[in-house]
């Protein structure tokens, strides 16, 4: 039903990047096959997923929506997807990104541009667009994706779906392509809270092949979930009071207020926290990001992976014709943006003053995490956006990260639940962002909202 649905509606949503029907067929037969042989099956037995393409897949194509990637078939699996599949997950299909996540709208894919399902006019948001429209438009159950800067959170926003960003470290990064190491993160996207905390369930735990790994227990997030707000104390919830400023649209702002309210019905102690420093969060994550990424992008020079230039006549002239011709102008820009942050004379003034900005976005942090529980946002400041409507402006596409950037800085949870329709029946995302390793609790006070 999945792959049928699919069919119907790639066509228009272009969510995908490739469609693994084959193999899916395969997975779901050993998932019968299993049932019929009286043995037991897991816990995403015959469940349809979508995998961001950033994610290798052994044997099948991972291009990270990048030209450079084109035709390059890892040898490896990723430890998230090895997981999906031995709780027996039926992967459809590898989901459509901005080129290596470097985008809030899915457009910077060298291959498609995917549509938000509820207005086939705007974006679905980025990076992680191709999961979140998949999963909106039920062309699968749930979907991976990974969020360096927002990227879980802002298509969940932009779709009115689930989408979660977890502690950095929770769940292993082994086999995802990187972005910024320091602060990529894989999470799960889902139509419901319970969905998004079965999806984490599967994917956490320890990987000693990631050095950034953390080795704590994983609870059983979805078991834990109540419908109601009523632990022995009173959940304390602070709203950002920096996140309601200038930019804000009326309507996500009313939407989030009547969140609240509802928040506040359910039993919830609502108080405003001021982080003071959270605006300084965009301008050190658009250096400390681009840093990383010209670090990382380095290894793709046409030898060891992918697409390389046929016409080079010597060695150099070949990596610098497969990486002009191999990167899209936004990778193009954060490598230059990167480099140039790194470079001796400047890494003092840009690389190390952003590290240092972001240990006082995490001291907010710390000093809010005194205080309450919880926090709680807009995800974004706007709702989903005409197709086109940034592409010629970069500085105004990063600023829709400027709510969920912070989070990832100081390598917090964070989660976007839908709260509510625009006036053009557009999703509005509600953020709810948790100390360290909160994400039970975050799973909790979401499902008793929803
Ligand atoms: N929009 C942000 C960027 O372009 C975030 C991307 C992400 O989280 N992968 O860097």
């Amino acid at each position: 039903e999945t792959l049928d649905r699919i069919s119907t509606l790639e066509p228009k949503l272009h969510s995908f990047l490739c469609v693994t029907a084959d193999r899916a067929l395969e997975q779901a037969k050993a998932v019968d096959a299993k049932i019929a042989a009286g043995e037991e099956i897991g816990l995403l037995a015959g469940i349809p997923i979508a995998v961001k393409d950033n994610m290798c897949t052994q044997g099948i194509p991972t291009t990270c929506a990048s030209r450079i990637l084109k035709d390059f078939v890892p040898p490896y699996e990723s430890t998230v997807t090895q997981k999906l599949f031995d709780a027996g997950a039926v992967m459809v299909g590898k989901a459509n990104l901005d080129e290596f996540a470097m985008g809030s709208s899915t457009e910077t894919s060298a291959y498609q541009v995917t549509a938000n399902p509820w207005d086939l006019e705007r974006v679905p948001g980025g990076s992680s667009g191709g999961s979140a429209a998949a999963v909106a438009a039920q062309e699968s159950v749930v979907a991976l994706g990974s969020d360096t800067g927002g990227s879980i959170r802002l298509p969940a926003s932009f779709c009115g779906v689930v989408g979660m960003k977890p502690t950095y470290g929770l769940v292993s990064r082994y086999g995802l392509v990187a972005y910024a190491s320091s602060l990529d993160q894989i999470g799960p996207f889902g139509r419901t809270v319970e969905d998004a905390a079965i999806l984490l369930g599967a994917i956490a735990g320890y990987d000693p092949k990631d050095s950034t790994s953390l080795n704590v227990p994983i609870p059983d997030y979805a078991k834990s979930l109540r419908p109601d707000l009523k632990p022995k104390s009173r959940i304390r919830i602070g709203v950002i009071k920096e996140t309601f400023g200038e930019g804000l649209d009326p309507t996500v702002e009313e939407a989030v207020k009547n969140a609240l309210q509802h928040l506040q019905d359910l039993g919830a102690e609502i108080q405003v926290i001021s982080c003071p420093r959270f605006r300084y969060g965009l301008p050190a994550y658009y250096v400390i990001a681009p840093s990383e990424a010209s670090a990382n992008l380095a290894r793709y020079d046409g030898v060891k992976y992918g697409f390389r230039a046929p016409e080079g006549e010597n060695l150099l002239s070949m990596y610098e014709k497969t990486r002009s011709q191999g990167f899209g102008p936004e990778v193009k820009r954060r490598i230059m943006i990167g480099t140039y942050a790194l470079s001796a004379g400047y890494y003092d003034a840009y690389y190390l003053k952003a590290q240092k900005v972001r240990t006082l976005i995490k001291e907010d942090f710390e000093k809010a995490f005194a205080q309450v529980d919880l926090l709680v946002s807009p995800t974004a400041p706007i709702t989903a956006f005409k197709a086109g409507e940034k592409t010629e402006d970069p500085l105004s596409m990063y600023l829709t990260d400027l709510m969920t950037i912070p989070v990832n800085l100081a390598g917090l949870p964070g989660i976007s639940i839908p709260c509510g329709f625009d006036e053009q029946g557009l999703p509005i995302g509600l953020q709810l962002v948790g100390n360290v390793l909160r994400e039970e609790l975050l799973f909790q006070v979401a499902y008793a909202y929803e």
